[in-house]
């Protein structure tokens, strides 16, 4: 979908709010390289082994280069960066690029068509390799740029503080971005999980993504930036920017000194969690005011494994993550594997529709000591560290997938709950409590089942928005099923970490918040600020609503 009125002064473009915050500054954008001339003859055979090696010494020197720079980075820059680095140096696409200049392809010629290859190849899988396209064109851009004896693409240099505006931004245009300068970003395309987003977390700059008409707005434009309401601002009123921005500083401000732990102003505690991926997220997100892990995403420790790890080596890895919240509550997710997170050991079907196949739980149908294997590692884990983990399964659609998953992990010790993250199991939760201990609302598969709306689809975002009237319907009816019998409701989906969703969220009657540690303060200090009953008249307000913007304007006129 693309606007079609022009952008003219006081536009406001709508895209996916990913890093909360408010900037007013000019447009940048980044360099790109002219599309490169493939049109030329091939070249004849004796030139061709000189010319696969100016090839290889080009990509070479652009790992390098990326390597260092991997190397002044820190945190997820440097992770990104050195990923980036390794990219170029992958072996698949550089034998695909020899091997078109061994057949007299120019290296420019043999270096686009290579990474098209990989392209079409990463964009067929979709999901998260779908995100790494971006990622492969700027390696491609680089190549090119170091044999045409072209300036290397990328960010220019900014005066004054400035927005980044891109189509997309690659990794090494946006790690090791100094957010003095670099004050925001936004793209037309990308996800929440895209690496601008990892970035934009990392610095703490507001970013917004797939920006419907962002194209349309030149370098040099000022532009009012708002990464909590996913609105970007043509040359807005000065006043009013200065005075929006000034308040999105004063709630920051309080994000800052906000220590934990999480409750309302009037004492009502509701427990703010931290999502992870792994130990190092894990200990990073000790350093916040994280009061344990809601959200242990299991399989993306595993997304570039050819064969299932060990039971001992899985346990190793899940007592990372609880030796780092010793004592405190840790909720590890068992594979949510297929759809976007494919698992290479899982031997996934080939399905026309995966995130409406055999993903999550359902794996345990087909390959149940997978299932069993981790839960053995889990228990193992919890033994070595003494710290006693929830366990929950993800994609359950009935009471009967529940119960099954909750009587296997009792045989561990573990106590079990299940992932609200299709609607069948919002309406049925009444049922599936019967089995399980507790419930972890998913609002970004239950926004995406709910609306029938793929999450990864920048063209669907404002149906996937987790303030959708419908999907808050079926949160309330599964909050609603946990609060009559006694058992807790969480929610670990991107809907906690929106401040005021958050608030929404505890007035419904959730008991527990998890989201990227980066949101956390932000959550919290705005939960410290209101009443129970405020956020249970925000609740009721909103879900007499029938749009995500009524909702959210409902929530705010009574929560701000
Ligand atoms: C969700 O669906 O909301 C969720 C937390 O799981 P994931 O994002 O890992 O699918
Ligand atoms: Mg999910």
């Amino acid at each position: 979908m693309s606007t079609t009125s022009p952008v003219t002064s006081l536009t406001v473009l709508h895209g996916v709010p990913v890093v909360p915050g408010v900037q007013c500054a000019p447009v940048i954008r980044p360099g790109r390289l002219p599309v490169p001339d493939v049109s030329g003859p091939d070249i004849e055979e004796s030139q061709r082994p000189a010319e696969a090696s100016r090839f290889t010494a080009a990509a070479a020197t652009v790992a390098t280069r990326l390597r260092e720079r991997a190397a002044h980075a820190t945190g997820a820059a440097s992770e990104v960066l050195a990923a980036t680095a390794g990219l170029a140096q992958d072996r698949a696409w550089l034998g695909a690029a020899e091997k078109r200049i061994n057949a007299g392809a120019p290296a420019v010629r043999a270096v686009c068509e290579a990474v098209d290859q990989f392209v079409d190849l990463f964009t067929q899988l979709g999901g998260l390799m779908a995100e790494r396209v971006t990622d492969l064109r700027d390696i491609r851009d680089r190549v090119v740029a170091e044999l045409s004896g072209l300036p290397e693409p990328g960010v220019p240099l900014p005066d004054v503080p400035s927005i980044l505006c891109a189509e997309d931004l690659a990794p090494a245009d946006t790690a090791g971005l100094d957010p003095a300068l670099v004050v925001g970003l936004a793209t037309t395309l990308g996800g929440p999980t895209s690496h601008t987003a990892i970035i934009a977390r990392q610095l703490g700059i507001p970013c917004v993504v797939a920006i419907d008409g962002l194209d349309d707005v030149p370098a040099g434009t000022t532009v009012l930036l708002d990464g909590t309401s996913g609105t970007l601002t043509v040359d807005p009123d000065p006043d009013v920017a200065a005075a929006v921005v000034a308040a999105a500083e004063r709630e920051a401000a309080l994000a800052r000194q906000w220590t934990g732990p999480g409750a309302t102003a009037d004492g009502h505690t509701v427990a703010v969690l931290a999502n992870v991926q792994d130990g190092a997220a894990a200990r990073a997100a000790r350093e916040t005011p994280a009061e344990g892990v809601g959200l242990f995403r299991t399989e993306l420790c595993f997304l570039n494994r050819d064969t299932e790890p060990t039971v001992d080596e899985q346990a190793s890895i899940y007592g990372e993550v609880l030796d780092a919240f010793a004592g405190h509550k840790v909720v590890i997710r068992t594979l949510d594997a297929g759809s976007d997170k494919p698992l290479k050991f899982v031997g996934h079907p080939d399905e026309a529709n995966p995130a409406l196949g055999v993903r999550g739980i359902r794996i345990a149908e087909g390959n149940p000591e997978l299932l069993e294997r981790q839960l053995e590692a889990i228990a193992g884990a919890a033994q070595a560290t003494g710290n006693q983990p929830w366990v929950m399964a993800p994609m359950i659609a009935t009471a009967a997938e529940a119960a099954n998953f909750a009587t296997r992990a009792r045989a561990y010790g573990l106590t079990p709950g299940v992932m609200i993250e299709v609607p069948a199991a919002a309406l049925l939760a009444d049922k599936i409590l019967e089995h399980v201990d507790f419930l972890s609302i998913g609002t970004n598969d239950l926004a995406q089942y709910t609306m029938a709306a793929d999450r990864m689809s920048a063209d669907l975002a404002t149906l996937t928005d987790p303030w959708q009237p419908a999907v808050l319907a079926l949160v309330a009816m599964a909050v609603r099923a946990g609060v009559a019998v006694g058992k807790p409701v969480g929610v670990c989906g991107e809907a906690a970490a929106d401040p005021l969703l958050a608030c929404v969220l505890v007035g419904l009657g959730v008991t527990s918040l998890s989201s990227a540690s980066a949101a956390i303060p932000g959550v919290g200090a705005k939960l410290a600020q209101v009443t129970l009953q405020q956020c249970r008249d925000a609740a009721d307000a909103v879900l007499a609503t029938a749009t995500a913007a009524e909702a959210r304007a409902a929530a705010q006129a009574l929560l701000s």
